[in-house]
């Protein structure tokens, strides 16, 4: 089974051709990172403008690399939510337009069914397993079946721990996307320098909450920039980072053993940050489960994932008309049952 993966929900312009949902046999990501950064952040119309210029390029380069045609596919695999409405657009419509061209069944995907599914690739971890995915934009514990169907058992409540990252970096003056730059400073600073909430940690739920713990960041800089003190700014981002962390990993530790999972695959840009995986490889291994991080390229967007995740979904028989529409929002459930809620 071949499967064209595209990808557009924010800044990545993303394609790729993946095989029986392992192997990837080319893959192109066209980031936009440089034109954002001007901004301090996404600006959704430029993410959308910029889409339309690339993803045909985009797609063509991707089918070169992968040294097929169009006859070689089984399927077009596109990211229709959540994400930014106009972006998402794009890659919806090109991807129906290829459909229509060719014939191929046009395979919907749930953008954070992408993120787990990066783990499927290369074969590198069997379902079911338990995912913490924890990403730009979402914070959740998913158990998911050997049928690649999800079960959401909790997330957050307010911040997703990405954007908690991108936020906090903003504060101390680190440019976007911060939270790559937070991880290095982190390793530099006192992780104990400042005690910050864990909110939520004791709590008998897969519930989090980021909002506060960037409040208190907040407050604490606006304290010494007031005094015209000089802000530390490695001791608060390893702080602020030793504190998600250990929510983070409690959390997950907690459901691995109230579920009697074995294996944890964890998901999202935010799987990249090296005291996450550090904090949770520990944990794995004083609790004997396994712990998944996909290599840092398939952390953040790309199409491959996309091309996963649908593979599983067409292997299960979810694939959709040309009507098909982009949702900011859309619910793993949702999704997975194939309704797709009528926009208004
Ligand atoms: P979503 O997938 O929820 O729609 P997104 O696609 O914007 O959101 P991803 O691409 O999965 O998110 O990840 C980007 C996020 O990951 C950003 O918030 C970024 O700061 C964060 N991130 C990337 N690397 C690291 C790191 N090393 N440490 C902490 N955060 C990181
Ligand atoms: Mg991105
Ligand atoms: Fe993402």
């Amino acid at each position: 089974l071949r499967i064209l993966g595209i990808e557009t929900s924010c800044d990545e312009t993303a394609a790729a051709v993946v095989e029986n949902g392992r192997i990837i046999l080319g893959q192109t990501i066209a980031s936009q990172i440089d034109i954002h950064t001007k901004f301090g952040g996404v600006v959704p119309e430029m993410a959308s403008r910029v889409h339309v210029e690339t993803i045909t390029q985009v797609v063509e380069q991707t089918l070169v690399e992968s040294g097929i045609t169009w006859s070689d596919l089984d399927g077009i695999a596109v990211t229709c939510g959540p994400g930014l409405l106009g972006a998402l657009l794009v890659g919806v419509s090109a991807a129906k337009g290829y459909a229509l061209a060719t014939g191929l069944p046009l395979i919907p995907v749930h953008h954070i069914a992408g993120h787990v599914a990066a783990a499927l690739i290369d074969n590198a971890v069997d379902l079911p397993f338990l995912a913490l995915v924890v990403s730009g934009g979402h914070t959740e514990i998913l158990s998911v079946d050997e049928q690649f169907v999800f079960t959401r058992l909790g997330g957050t409540k307010d911040d997703a721990a990405g954007e908690a990252y991108d936020k906090v970096a903003r504060m101390v003056g680190l440019a976007y996307p911060g939270g790559p730059k937070v991880d290095e400073m982190a390793a530099k600073g006192n992780p104990v320098a400042f005690s910050f909430p864990r909110s939520l940690i004791d709590e008998d739920n897969y519930d989090f909450s980021f909002s506060g713990l960037k409040t208190s960041v907040l407050n604490e800089i606006n304290q010494r920039r007031q005094k015209g003190d000089e802000v530390p700014v490695a001791d608060l981002c390893a702080s602020f980072q030793q504190a998600v962390v250990e929510v983070l990993v409690e959390k997950a530790a907690r459901a691995m053993k109230q579920t009697g999972s074995n294996q944890l695959v964890v998901a999202g840009g935010v799987a990249a940050n090296q005291g996450l995986r550090k904090a949770l490889q520990e944990r794995a291994k004083q609790d004997s489960f396994k712990v998944h991080f996909p290599p840092l390229s398939l952390c953040t967007d790309n199409a491959a994932m996309i091309a996963a995740a649908g593979t599983k979904a067409l292997e299960r028989g979810l694939t959709h008309d040309l009507s098909l529409d982009a949702y900011a929002t859309l619910s793993l459930a949702d999704w997975q049952a194939g309704r797709f809620p009528r926009r208004a």
